[in-house]
């Protein structure tokens, strides 16, 4: 899996090495279903546009048929998951700014799936449900938005489905976040909502742009995933950004270590991902990325 140990100086610390994902994990990849999050990302696409000013009565076009459409789905993944699953439709008026040109309803989905033994500790994933053409004000182009970022709310939707059958020991939020195109507002709201309630949110991986393997370049790669993370937290006083370079911690950050975690167990024969270039995406030519992936377990 890491075949470049060679490079790895001697001393102390040790490479991340993949651990292999449990029996309860296998069945839970397992139940991942390609076809459906497909279905999910062409539904979304058949609202023709998803901009954020675009229609929010329409049952059939714009924002507002797709944000109805995404609440009734997960609530049906709810229905599988004994009460401990609830969807919400959290909502708030963003009033004019630079690409809000009129006072504008912002709404999220969120299944908030409860914890079976910590439901105090929470995890956030997230993607945008919005979409744009090239001129951010069009709100009546078509605007299909199927990799930015249909395909990842099909992960937060999917992942519901898949999780409400299950029973993780702490709470995960499933998101699916409107204007972000606009100016990240359905995230901002959602940040703030659980700041002001004092939720404990111990991580969120937001998913943008996903399934979009082809670069501009026209290299081909499935197999490695993109992570970007923030540095050193924001509400560091400058004293403690001192102290943290003095040691060379601004690389351990809590968002680091989240990002080092996932690395660790994402890369293995089951998930055929490859995390190794996680920090940095570098094609190596080592694998012919253009074979499809082996399907190696049942
Ligand atoms: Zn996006």
């Amino acid at each position: 899996m890491l075949d470049s140990l060679d490079i790895w100086p001697p001393g102390p610390g040790q490479p991340l090495v993949s651990q292999q994902p449990d029996a309860e994990l296998i069945s839970i990849l397992k139940q991942i279903d390609t076809n459906r999050m497909r279905a999910t990302v062409e539904k979304l696409v058949s609202f023709g546009t998803r901009h954020t000013l675009s229609n929010q009565t329409d049952p059939v076009r714009g924002i507002g048929a797709a944000r109805d459409w995404i609440a009734a789905e997960m609530r049906t993944y709810a229905a599988a998951s004994n009460g401990r699953m609830v969807v919400t439709v959290p909502s708030y008026v963003q009033q004019v700014s630079s690409r809000i040109p009129n006072a504008t309803v912002i709404s999220n989905i969120v299944a908030t799936l409860t914890g079976s033994k910590e439901p105090n500790r929470v995890y956030v994933i997230s993607g945008h449900y919005d979409s744009r053409v090239t001129d951010i004000l069009n709100f009546e182009a078509d605007s299909p938005g199927a990799d930015d970022d249909a395909s990842g709310v099909a992960i937060s939707m999917e992942l519901a489905r898949v999780m409400a059958t299950h029973q993780p020991a702490a709470t995960i939020m499933f998101a699916a976040v409107a204007g972000e195109e606009q100016g990240l507002f359905g995230s901002n709201f959602m940040a703030t909502t659980l700041k002001q309630n004092g939720v404990d949110v111990q991580g969120m991986l937001d998913n943008d742009i996903v399934g979009s393997p082809k670069a501009d370049d026209g290299t081909i790669d499935q197999f490695d995933i993109r992570m970007f993370v923030s540095g050193l937290p924001a509400s560091n006083t400058a004293n403690q950004n001192l102290q943290l370079a003095s040691i060379g911690g601004e690389n351990d950050s809590p968002a680091h270590q989240l990002a080092r975690f996932v690395a660790e167990v994402a890369q293995n024969a089951v998930t055929q991902m490859n995390g190794k270039h996680i920090f940095h995406p570098i094609f190596d030519g080592k694998r012919n990325v253009n074979e499809p992936p082996q399907k190696n377990f049942d």
